[in-house]
């Protein structure tokens, strides 16, 4: 047996536990393996890259390798220890690779160029099943990446369109949103209505119970609104204490009900804080029904003039707009 024939063979081992010779019969691929090189990278070294043609598939015998998307190493997609290999979907479609391929310790690899590869399909068929899993596998391994980057991403969104305290959406959310809402109801022809509210009274809150009472009212009345809101009620903190309301597919009465209600309830829900001392709150509110060719500004005017008569007729009540929003 020749030097090198008597250093593939030590390489079995390794490549039994390898997903690509997964119950390849190593022996009938020795002749093959001998064509394949043995490679030694340093840790840092790129081995493979996006602007450079990839030639073969990589199986790693020692060491470890980190997939990244940059070629920094900081934030690696995949990790590759001993029997893993890299390299395989660019040997497949001919493409360049699609990502940086990088040594993250000293590591050995053995190199089998692409004619030798499909040589060996050839001998043993079950590598070509054995390639199939690995590319799956791959698959998955991205997937499950990518959707954790749109968790993050939903987070960061979240994060950016919540009211720390009150948990209501905020005013970067709603001027996105309602706009959008409002086009919507245009093109399906629905009703929509705006409830603007505003706590009643709420500087004595404040002035009674110190500002940390103040904001535990506010907390208390953004989970009234969450709880007696339908799903498809879209509310935010419109800033201060006061809360804005778009109410699609409703109409200016059905709007009055579901108003009504919710002052009720908040009027009912007194809040006990934490030294137990309790607080009763009232709103006041002002709705304006949309009216196609009305924009949000138009609409939020009206319902705030309403919601200054609501104030000025006693507070604790829900007036609504005369006109529908204003015409701009
Ligand atoms: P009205 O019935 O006419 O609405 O009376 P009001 O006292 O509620 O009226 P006004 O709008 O003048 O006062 C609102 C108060 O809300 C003043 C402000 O200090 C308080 N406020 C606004 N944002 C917050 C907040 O995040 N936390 C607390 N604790 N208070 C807030
Ligand atoms: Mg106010
Ligand atoms: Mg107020």
């Amino acid at each position: 047996m020749s030097d090198y024939a008597a250093s593939t063979k030590a390489l079995f081992p390794v490549l039994r536990e390898a997903g690509l010779f997964q119950g390849v019969d190593l022996a009938a691929v020795q002749p093959l393996l001998q064509e394949a090189r043995i490679l030694q990278v340093k840790a840092g070294q790129v081995l493979l890259d996006p602007k450079h043609r990839n030639t073969d598939i990589y199986i790693v015998l020692t060491g470890e390798l980190l997939v990244c998307l940059e070629p920094r190493v900081a934030n690696p997609l995949a990790r590759m220890g001993p029997g893993d290999c890299v390299g395989e979907l660019s040997i497949i479609d001919a493409e360049m690779p699609s990502a940086y391929v990088v040594a993250a310790a000293a590591t050995g690899l053995l190199a089998i160029p692409k004619p030798v590869l499909w040589r060996m399909l050839a001998v043993q068929q079950v590598m070509a099943l054995n390639l199939l899993h690995v590319l799956s596998r791959r698959i998955r391994e991205n997937n499950h990446v990518l959707l954790g980057s749109l968790e993050i991403q939903r987070e960061y969104r979240n994060k950016a369109e919540t009211d720390a305290l009150t948990g209501l959406h905020n005013r970067a959310w709603f001027t996105e949103v309602f706009p959008k809402q409002l086009e919507l109801c245009e093109r399906t022809g629905q009703h929509a209505s705006l409830l603007m509210v505003d706590i009643d009274h709420f500087k004595k809150v404040n002035d009674t119970y110190g500002h940390a009472g103040g904001d535990e009212a506010l907390r208390h009345i953004g989970r009234l609104m969450r709880r007696n809101l339908r799903g498809t009620d879209l509310c935010a903190r419109f800033g201060g204490e006061e809360m804005i309301v778009l109410m699609p597919g409703t109409d200016l009465h059905q709007a009055k009900l579901t108003a009504d209600r919710l002052r009720e309830n908040i009027a009912a829900a007194s809040l006990t804080l934490p030294d137990a001392r309790q607080v009763t709150l009232t709103v006041s509110g002002g709705i304006a029904e949309w009216q196609p060719g009305i924009d949000l500004d138009g609409l939020i005017q009206s319902a705030d003039e309403a919601l200054y008569r609501a104030k000025g007729g006693g507070r604790n009540q829900i007036a609504l707009s005369a006109r529908a929003g204003l015409l701009t």
